[in-house]
Formats: structure tokens, C-alpha cells, sequence
């Protein structure tokens, strides 16, 4: 049974008291939520403050990236062990805007995901194709080399630590949602990848989220999908009482 995951990724917005004043509106709006796990990545500076506020409730803490080295001369990144100590259980990793402006490539993303793994963090791994590449018939083909490259290497011992989220580029920030079927097409394709990597017994216990321009309006629909199993929500997080919305899609 996968438990349906809802992430909001505040991307680089809020301050340390933003972000603080948003969990305080949040936890009561969601307290009451059960059989959903709710998850908040906010920027590095309030992972520590968020973490503490949500401690002992029922939503749960994510970085929005993270270096693949524990420790090192890497002026301004932060690693694994950092995002855990400051209170975090997952690690988005490859967004694609990571991808897009700072040369996040498919194998970086790998390495990524074997040290969040390794540091007991719960990689969230993006994949998903341009706008180009789907108006040129290459969806399939573009996820299929992110997913693969992105676990090559991950035993299927690592399946159920794993979350894998579909966002197709062309959905990000632009109102424009993927249909659920155009959703569950690729969700369904991925799961068959992730069967002939792992066998199907792993591959049905992993989740696979939906992420592009989710909204209050929509999450009921996609979650109807058979291989949507969540969501990873951008502009519609950062509010609170829109966030709870789409939490209690149900
Ligand atoms: C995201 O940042 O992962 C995302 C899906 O953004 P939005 O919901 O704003 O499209």
C-alpha cells in the first residue's frame, strides 16, 4: 500500500519568519489529516526553525537540493548530513530547476541520490521532459534516461526509501497542468521501468508524485489515477490555507 505523499516546495521564497508564521497557520488546518504524509521543503535558512516547529506533528521536513559529498571544500553547498542534523527526512533532488540553471545533469542526480540514501534521507528524484522534447514525441524516451541514469546503481533493497516525482518541465510555474491522463501515461511507463529495474513487487511500493501547477482545483482528479501517488506542489504551497486544501484532497 503506498501512502499518498503531498510536498510543497517553497522554491526561494520565504524569510526564517515567513516561513515560521506559514507552519503555525498550517498545523492546525492539518492536524487532523491521517493517511497522507504532508512534507514542507523550505529554502536551507529555515530548515532548522521549520523542523523544530513541525517536530512530533504530522508534516514532515525536506531540503530543496544537497550537495552528494558529506564534507568539503564547497563553498556554499550544503551536505546530506547537514540537511539531516538540521531536522529534514527527504531530499528533493534534480529538480528541474537545479537541471536548468545550475547544470544539474542526470549523473549528478545519481550521486546525489546514493548519498541521501547513505545518509538516511528519503531521496524525492524529479524527472520530467521539455516542452520541445513532448512536441517532439521524445517524452518516453527523455524519462526513461533520467529514471535509469538517476537509480543506476540503487539495489532494489533501496525501493521503498526511494520517491520518484514526474514533473514535466512545460507544467512548472505555468498554470498549465498536465491532464491526469497525460500524468498517468508517463506515471504508468515509469512504474514499468522501475518493475524491470527492481521487479514488481518493489516497483508497486514505490510512489511516484505528480508535480506541475497542482492546485486545490485539481489534486482530486489526479490522485484518482491508479500510479498517482502525490504530488509536489510549488506556487499553490506557499500559502497555507491553499496547501491545506490541497492536503485534504480527499
Ligand atoms: C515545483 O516547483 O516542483 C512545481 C511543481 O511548481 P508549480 O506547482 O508552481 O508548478
Amino acid at each position: 500500500m503506498r501512502i499518498p505523499l503531498i510536498a510543497g516546495n517553497w522554491k526561494m521564497y520565504k524569510t526564517m519568519g515567513e516561513a515560521t508564521a506559514f507552519v503555525k497557520e498550517l498545523l492546525p488546518l492539518v492536524s487532523g489529516v491521517t493517511g497522507v504524509e504532508i512534507v514542507l521543503a523550505p529554502p536551507f535558512p529555515s530548515l532548522g526553525p521549520v523542523a523544530a516547529l513541525t517536530a512530533g506533528t504530522n508534516v514532515g521536513v525536506a531540503s530543496q537540493n544537497m550537495h552528494f559529498a558529506e564534507e568539503g571544500a564547497y563553498t556554499g553547498e550544503v551536505s546530506p548530513g547537514m540537511v539531516k542534523d538540521a531536522g529534514a527526512a527527504y531530499a528533493i533532488i534534480g529538480h528541474s530547476e537545479r537541471r536548468q540553471y545550475f547544470a544539474e545533469t542526470d549523473d549528478s542526480v545519481n550521486r546525489k541520490v546514493k548519498a541521501a540514501l547513505a545518509s538516511g534521507l528519503v531521496p524525492v528524484m524529479c524527472l520530467g521532459e521539455t516542452l520541445s522534447e513532448r512536441e517532439e514525441g521524445r517524452t518516453f524516451e527523455v524519462v526513461e534516461r533520467q529514471l535509469r541514469t538517476g537509480l543506476a546503481g540503487i539495489p532494489a533493497s533501496d525501493s521503498s526509501r526511494v520517491i520518484v516525482a514526474y514533473e514535466p518541465v512545460w507544467a512548472i510555474g505555468t498554470g498549465r497542468t498536465a491532464t491526469p491522463a497525460q500524468a498517468q501515461e508517463v506515471h504508468a511507463f515509469l512504474r514499468g521501468l522501475l518493475s524491470e529495474l527492481w521487479g514488481a513487487t518493489a516497483a508497486r511500493s514505490v510512489r511516484i508524485l505528480y508535480g506541475g501547477s497542482v492546485k486545490p482545483e485539481n489534486i482530486a482528479d489526479l490522485m484518482g489515477r491508479n500510479d498517482i501517488d502525490g504530488a509536489l506542489v510549488g506556487g499553490a504551497s506557499l500559502k497555507a490555507d491553499v496547501f491545506a486544501n490541497i492536503v485534504k484532497f480527499q
